[in-house]
């Protein structure tokens, strides 16, 4: 299986793919050529997909005399079952499911709200019951393996949930165990940042940063960094988790029972109560707002002025291309954006916040999803 954090391998693992979709079956020399990658390179690539049963290998009869050496040629061909990927993510009020067929180019999305945090078992039968209906709707079989991201640590090396106070319910339960078994079909757990890390590093800013820090804000906060085009884990995958970062002067109390951390005042709930209390007019969607002097445009890029300020001192840690705003507020809001940008350019030091962008993500308020797809895709 090729580890899905090698980049490299896994973007010509997809260049073969796309190919055989596209031309029909096609042997090794003519993937080489029409890619232009190197033989041994594709080679290599071919071995993997065959090992992950994407593609099989077909053996076609010499044409006759004068064909060549006589030996049957061996040919790559799509598997039949290669095609459809399928991954589930939660975020703390929602579970969103995706299905894709890169046979026929179908892809189906679909969401229902739930809270994620205080109702674990019903959220996976949820998303379990979603998953198979919109599978069963556009007569997809059920894939071998799914991604699944829940918003709260996970132990990289045990697909456990590390955290007793985040996901309370969620403690002592083994999702992949259980998502498996409601599902049939294999799972793998990641932390929601790192996926929606993932999902800009293969679709979104990945293009041009090599190194970026991931920011999720919606109903928490978390991270995930990326360096030299490489997703960072930490020991045991729990790097990024700065939700819980105690902010000074602050007493919010936070769903962790500590008070004044980062995610208790900066959330889309928080935001959301300070808009209520500024009465302003209901026809304007306040995320959207982009009239610097208006009271939502300046309740959202305040939000971004803390935040912002915590990020600062990442970015002297680390020294970016770019940080990268997902979730709810991150991706939609162009107030929230502005003052996470001019916090930083306040806090950092100044070669710092000069060698580095703040945007929204590319993948927006979908970057997780897109990133489970992406890691599904290469995930045997
Ligand atoms: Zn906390």
């Amino acid at each position: 299986m090729t580890h899905p954090d090698d980049l490299a391998s896994s973007r010509t693992d997809e260049a073969v793919l796309k190919l055989v979709r596209a031309a029909g079956d096609s042997s090794r020399a003519e993937l080489a050529a029409a890619t232009g990658i190197a033989q041994s390179t594709i080679n290599q690539a071919v071995s993997r997909l065959l090992g992950r049963g994407l593609l099989r290998q077909i053996t076609t009869s010499p044409k006759g005399a004068g064909s060549g050496s006589g030996r049957p040629a061996t040919r790559l061909a799509l598997a039949r079952s290669s095609g459809v990927t399928a991954a589930i993510d939660f975020g703390h009020n929602h579970v969103r499911v995706a299905v894709a067929d890169a046979r026929d180019g179908f892809s189906a999305e679909r969401e229902l709200l739930i809270d994620v945090d205080l109702r674990g078992t019903e959220a996976m039968e949820t998303a379990a019951a979603l998953l198979r209906e919109l599978l069963d709707e556009a007569g997809k079989e059920m894939p071998p393996a799914l991604v699944v991201g829940i918003p709260g640590p996970v132990d990289s090396r045990t697909g456990l949930v590390r955290s007793p106070t985040i996901l309370s319910s969620w403690i002592g339960m083994a999702p992949a165990a259980t998502l498996g078994e409601l599902l049939g079909t294999s799972i793998r757990i990641e932390n929601d940042a790192f996926l929606g890390a993932y999902g800009e590093l293969r679709h979104g800013v990945g293009r041009w940063a090599g190194t970026f820090l991931y920011v999720k804000v919606s109903n928490g906060v978390g991270a995930s960094l990326v360096i030299d085009g490489k997703p960072f884990r930490g020991v045991s995958g729990l790097s990024g988790e700065i939700g819980h970062i105690a902010l000074p002067n602050r007493t919010e109390v936070c769903r962790c029972g500590n008070r004044g951390c980062l995610e208790a005042v900066v959330s889309v709930g928080a935001v959301t109560a300070q808009i209520a209390l500024t009465r302003q007019d209901p026809s304007i969607d306040p995320f959207t707002e982009t009239r610097p002097g208006s009271p939502s445009y300046r309740v959202f890029e305040e939000s971004g002025r803390i935040l912002g300020r915590v990020l600062a001192a990442c970015c002297d840690l680390l020294n970016p291309n770019a940080v990268v705003l997902g979730g709810e507020l991150g991706a939609n809001s162009p107030a929230f954006v502005e003052g996470v940008r001019a916090s930083i350019e306040r806090h950092a030091q100044p070669a710092v916040a000069g060698a580095l962008r703040v945007l929204a993500a590319e993948t927006g308020g979908r970057a997780e999803i897109v990133g489970a797809m992406a890691l599904a895709e290469v995930t045997a």
